[in-house]
């Protein structure tokens, strides 16, 4: 039997350009030798978007819909794509066709040499706005600054993995997922394939500044702890000021009340900041209680009796 590859596609809002999607898709599939199936996610679309792919798919049984009772987002939509994906390999590309197709038979080539993961990187990127490619790559590298996670350079959502590393991602089951961070974080061979991102074929970007604004902070405060530790460092600046402010006062012997007051106010300042540092230290902790990732994935065993690489807590 081929094998299975799913592709998930988050929809939003697409009207002007998912026919087009929809038959370029159905065109590049028909020339493959694997099966495929095409599950586009409705997140929510208010224009004609789910009549158009509910005509498609009552002609071409590849064709699956997924329909939300609103707007969840992009990241739920293509977690909830994952979920309903049967493939042995499974892709998420954007529904306005700026992942290109063509790059999916080299995607299966490294999965077929063995990597798990496999992740499109944009070389370039048609199309888009100075500002939105600005404010991408400074995110991605404040981002590697400050996360624990090794997450490769100007990588989207566009990315093949495998049936394993899917399994290992739908156990993950936060409420505001990054998914890129997390699909970085379950680890496995990963690799990557450049690509060169296009234009939109129809339609302007779902993602406006507000929506870019959450998911960068969804990143950082879900793979990074270093903001919550950022007043801990800080607090050393009017704690030293008081200690330096008082030995000045001590060896001047010119102190007067308005002189102690200050002292003591920046010495509480201190304190007070290096507190809520403290209290940021076990919010950390706990935030990592919460999110209740598996401590560890086993991505093989050997010499056990039985079977298990399943997952542990
Ligand atoms: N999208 C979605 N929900 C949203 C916003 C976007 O499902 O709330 C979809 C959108 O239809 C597209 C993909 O997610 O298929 C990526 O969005 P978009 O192309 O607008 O982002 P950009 O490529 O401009 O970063
Ligand atoms: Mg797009």
């Amino acid at each position: 039997m081929n094998q299975l590859i799913s592709i998930v596609l988050p929809v939003f809002n697409e009207e002007a350009g998912i026919q087009v999607t929809i038959d370029t898709l159905l065109n590049y599939i028909e020339q493959q030798e694997e099966r495929y199936e095409l599950i586009f996610v409705d997140d929510g679309s208010k224009d004609k978007s789910v009549p158009i792919i509910k005509r498609a798919l009552a002609q071409n049984n590849s064709i699956k819909l997924v329909e939300f009772s609103r707007n969840f987002g992009h990241q739920i939509a293509i977690t909830a794509g994952l979920n309903y994906a049967k493939g042995d390999a499974v892709v998420v590309m954007d529904a306005d066709l700026q992942d290109p197709p063509e790059v999916i038979p080299q995607m299966i080539e490294k999965w077929h040499e063995g990597y798990e993961i496999v992740y499109g990187k944009r070389m370039q990127r048609d199309g888009e706005t100075i500002f939105k490619k600005f404010t991408a790559k400074m995110f991605y590298r404040t981002f590697r600054k400050l996360a624990t996670i090794d997450m490769p350079l100007d990588t989207g959502d566009f990315r093949l993995m495998d049936r394993k590393a899917v399994n290992q991602l739908m156990k993950l089951h936060e409420k505001d997922p990054f998914v890129r961070g997390q699909v970085t974080w379950i680890g496995f061979k990963q690799t990557s394939v450049k690509y060169h991102r296009q234009e939109r074929i129809a339609g302007e970007t779902k993602y406006p500044l507000s929506k870019m604004i959450k998911l960068a902070l969804d990143g950082i405060t879900s793979f990074s702890m270093k903001p919550l530790q950022f007043v801990n460092i800080f607090s050393v600046v009017p704690l030293a000021s008081s200690v330096f402010y008082l030995g000045y006062l001590i060896a001047s012997r010119n102190y007067n009340a308005a002189s102690v007051g200050v002292t003591i106010l920046l010495f509480s300042l201190g304190l007070l900041m290096l507190s809520i540092g403290i209290l940021g230290s076990y919010l950390g902790r706990v935030l990592d209680q919460v999110n209740d990732r598996p401590r560890y994935i086993v991505s093989k065993t050997e010499g056990f009796e039985e079977r298990n690489n399943g997952i542990h807590k």
